[in-house]
């Protein structure tokens, strides 16, 4: 009787443990998993040992040496192996509470988990389990026995080492597990040794019901997991409140401006001063329009509801029609605006290109609002990686700079950091907020350094796919004209044809040129006290290469110059190789002139100051592999869509594209997709009385010319640039009174439009 007396009472016990968690509502959450798991193989194990234990009370009253050995033996090594799946369970729990990237690849785990399950069961089968009678209790020993303990002590002394070294990780709940590893070790190791005791089925009761009653109570969870609901909405709640308290504060302020201005309009008597005070009420109201859609692009984002069009784009001409953007502005307040382009930048990129406009628009506008005098300086440069391009883009100004305290203030809403000296100028404080949020939305991630009093420095890293590297010449056009008079030059080349060329394409922009043949050369020049605001030099010459005299001219004494590197050598990476070898950029042979310039620009037009900021985090131009599988599925993701909506060509933009309509013009010209749809709306509206018009219109040939003269400019706002040529052929004809051309292509005319209008009303889905 006394042999299955413990058993049973445990078995009993766990029954009732188990049918209290399992039976009570649980919070889905992925750590109970380990603690049913637990749960499960101790109520298993109990099962066993009572079954065994109750059967070798009947036949093993005299001898253990009968056909029952076996079956004990047998039933006792699969007990063995739920007592190891228990210890690796906790094993388990310590890492998920622990680890995040064990949290991460939960599934991944649980997976190899039960792997290594069979593979134990197997060993544990296979080892050898003798059967014996110690002090009237059936026990065993042998390798399965000794294997079994060899697993459990060193999953109990992992998983305790692992709590130890994370313990500021853990929530206090969790504390309970430097009583409860201990303990089972200290019993396990009592089993051990007076296997006459055959407590461990007690041992494993005890462990449930401890985790229970501490780390696991599900009502504790529920409370827990409330506790976070409730302040999640209190925050939400008060973000809110805020929100509303913050915008309508905003919002009065230019009110009060345009009812004040407005009233004073109507008061005065003088034409001047009325026109002074109306000029004001279109300042306050562009404000308060530019708060309002502010507002609006926030909620948006906020609600979720801000999509992310993704599409491809020609990258040149994004960045060129950003900087255009803003140089007047910079032009007007008197700042040097420096733009840098990469030479290795992908011409096809795939990403939101007007969320990306934004968040560079947002940012140069910014530089250029608190910056008084010195430059703005806009680079783009990118990391190339398979199909990933990293674009690493940069607004750097010599403005007033931000304070340390006010950093994590900045992409909150509304924040303005010191209202005091922002009261000369226009803003909401919610520029920084939604280039945050875009940034987040698409994946990229923002870097602010700033040096109080001297500038600040914005530096987005973002990863777009590459569809295209090949570039049009054309496209690169986005330096500026430049003046070089006064500039000392040094060009180090040992081929008299390449210090031709270079020279020669300096030459464009009146510099002292100076040139020399080799290495040495130049370093006896410099040694002689020669000084040059540029040295471009070449890498491969005879006897001392490139590299080799820059290493010994940065040996002299104060040796600041700029060098730039000059090689035919034009494989990808090796800009970077040279700026790691210490040169300030590199040129590759033949030299383009595009390229020449931007570098000449770079390092000689405005005044180079040292790095102030210091260098960026790491993460920050590090593509690792998870990035190249994020954005990797971002594209399938998007393959996917667009194959779930090819059925219907419904506001599909791609759709308009491949039928040969300038979507990306017309965006540019009407801003952004909603004006674009509404005009098309307005277009398909009006067309039939337009081309009625058009027709009674063919015998008064100055009037047509003026309807066509319309069609042409509506052609050309919505993007249909054949139908623009044409009607701009007839506006022309038309003007010129010539009407056999008109008769003559009439039809043409309106076939286009038809064609147009197929597309458009597809489009529209009318
Ligand atoms: P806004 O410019 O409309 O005030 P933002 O969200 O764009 O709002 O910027 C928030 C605050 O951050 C600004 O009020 C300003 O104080 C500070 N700030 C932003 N950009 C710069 C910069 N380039 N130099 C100095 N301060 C800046």
């Amino acid at each position: 009787m006394i042999e299955f007396e413990i058993p049973f009472v445990c078995l009993i016990f766990t029954i009732l443990i188990s049918c209290v968690f399992l039976l009570k509502k649980n919070i889905d959450l992925e750590e109970n998993y380990y603690y049913k798991n637990i749960l499960i193989f101790t109520l298993l194990v109990n099962v066993c040992n009572f079954v065994s234990h109750y059967m070798a009370s009947i036949f093993f009253s005299n001898s253990v040496d009968n056909w029952y050995a076996h079956v004990f033996s047998n039933i006792n090594k699969l007990g063995s192996l739920f007592i190891v799946i228990i210890t690796f369970n906790i094993l388990s729990y310590i890492m998920y509470i622990s680890f995040e990237k064990y949290r991460n690849n939960f599934t991944k785990f649980k997976i190899m988990n039960n792997i290594l399950f069979v593979i134990l069961g197997i060993v544990i089968f296979l080892l050898e389990f003798n059967v014996y009678k110690i002090n009237g209790v059936t026990s065993g020993n042998g390798s399965s026995v000794i294997f079994t303990f060899i697993c459990v002590f060193v999953n109990l002394f992992v998983a305790f080492s692992i709590s130890l070294f994370n313990l500021k990780k853990y929530d206090k709940r969790y504390y309970a597990i430097y009583i409860i590893i201990p303990l089972l070790f200290c019993l396990g190791l009592f089993v051990m040794l007076h296997p006459e005791f055959n407590i461990y089925d007690f041992i494993l009761s005890l462990l449930c019901y401890l985790m229970y009653f501490t780390i696991e109570n599900p009502d504790m969870k529920m409370i827990e997991q409330l506790n976070i609901a409730k302040d999640q909405a209190d925050k939400a709640n008060m973000a809110k409140s805020d929100f509303l308290s913050s915008m309508s504060h905003e919002i009065r302020t230019p009110l009060n401006a345009i009812v004040g201005f407005s009233e004073a309009i109507n008061n005065s008597n003088n034409l001047e001063e009325a026109k002074e005070n109306a000029k004001d009420v279109i300042t306050a109201s562009k404000t308060l329009l530019e708060i309002v859609n502010g507002v609006l692009d926030i909620s948006k984002i906020e609600a979720g509801k801000l999509e992310i069009n993704n599409s491809d784009y020609n990258s040149y001409e994004l960045f060129d029609s950003v900087t255009k953007l803003i140089k007047t502005r910079m032009d007007e307040k008197g700042l040097e605006f420096k733009i840098s382009i990469a030479q290795d930048l992908p011409a096809i990129l795939y990403g939101d290109h007007a969320n990306i406009k934004k968040v560079i628009t947002n940012l140069l506008t910014n530089a250029c609002k608190y910056t008084e005098k010195g430059y703005v300086e806009f680079k783009v440069n990118c990391i190339n990686n398979n199909d990933t391009c990293r674009l690493m883009i940069s607004v750097e100004d010599t403005g007033r700079g931000i304070k340390k305290e006010h950093m994590d203030k900045l992409f909150d809403r509304f924040q303005r950091l010191e209202e005091d000296r922002n009261t000369t100028l226009e803003g909401t404080g919610l520029g920084l907020a939604i280039t945050k949020k875009l940034l987040d939305l698409m994946g990229g991630k923002i870097v602010v350094q700033s040096v109080y009093g001297k500038g600040s420095k914005f530096t987005v890293a973002l990863d777009q796919t590459i569809k295209s590297m090949i570039v049009d010449v054309e496209e690169k056009q986005v330096v500026e004209e430049i003046d070089l008079k006064g500039k000392r030059i040094l060009i180090v080349d040992d081929n008299k044809l390449n210090l031709k060329v270079a020279s020669k394409f300096l030459s464009n922009y009146n510099p002292v040129i100076e040139t020399v043949e080799s290495g040495f050369e130049c370093i006896d020049k410099i040694k002689n006290g020669e000084t040059y605001d540029l040295i471009l030099m070449d890498d491969m010459m005879p006897k001392m290469s490139g590299v080799e005299t820059l290493k010994e001219l940065k040996k002299l004494d104060k040796f600041t110059m700029p060098v730039v590197a000059l090689t035919a050598n034009a494989v990808a990476g090796m800009r970077e190789k040279y700026i790691s070898d210490g040169f300030d950029d590199y040129l590759a042979k033949p030299i383009d002139k595009q390229e020449l310039k931007r570098v000449l620009s770079n390092l000689l037009i405005v005044e180079r100051r040292e790095n102030i900021f210091g260098s960026l985090p790491s993460e920050l131009y590090e593509i690792t592999e998870e990035d190249v599988e994020r954005i990797n599925e971002k594209v399938i993701e998007d393959v996917v869509e667009e194959e779930v909506e090819e059925q219907s060509n419904v506001h599909n933009n791609d759709y308009l594209i491949q039928n040969g309509i300038d979507l990306n013009k017309s965006l540019e010209l009407l801003g952004d997709i909603e004006t674009y749809t509404e005009t098309l709306e307005e277009f398909n509206n009006n067309i039939n009385d337009r081309l009625k018009k058009l027709e009674s219109l063919k015998n008064d040939l100055a009037n047509y010319a003026i309807e066509a003269h319309a069609l042409k400019s509506d052609s050309k706002y919505l993007g249909f640039t054949k139908l623009a040529e044409l009607a701009y052929n007839h506006e022309m004809k038309g003007k010129e009174n010539d009407s056999n051309y008109i008769n003559d292509n009439y039809d043409s005319l309106i076939n286009e439009v038809n064609n147009v209008l197929k597309i458009v009303r597809e489009y529209l889905g009318k």
